[in-house]
């Protein structure tokens, strides 16, 4: 699946490991989602969801790290 923002980046689901949260994220611009609902309406930036929850805005943070169709 490609990024509705970019149409570059694949979409890769990720937890992040601290808040053993799941989320989806653009490997081109990072874009972020928070939900299986990815759209260009409806996401949101992986730097500002990061710092917003006290968190480095790093790929390392991430783990089961797999690309979505
Ligand atoms: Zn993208």
């Amino acid at each position: 699946m490609y990024c509705p923002y970019c149409d570059e980046g694949e979409i890769y689901t990720a937890t992040i490991k601290k808040i053993n949260k799941n989320i989806y994220i653009c490997e081109e611009c990072d874009s972020l989602w928070t939900t299986d609902d990815i759209s260009d309406e409806t996401g949101s930036n992986f730097s500002s969801y990061m710092e917003s929850i006290g968190l480095e805005p790093l790929w390392s943070e991430l783990c089961d790290i797999r690309k979505i169709d």
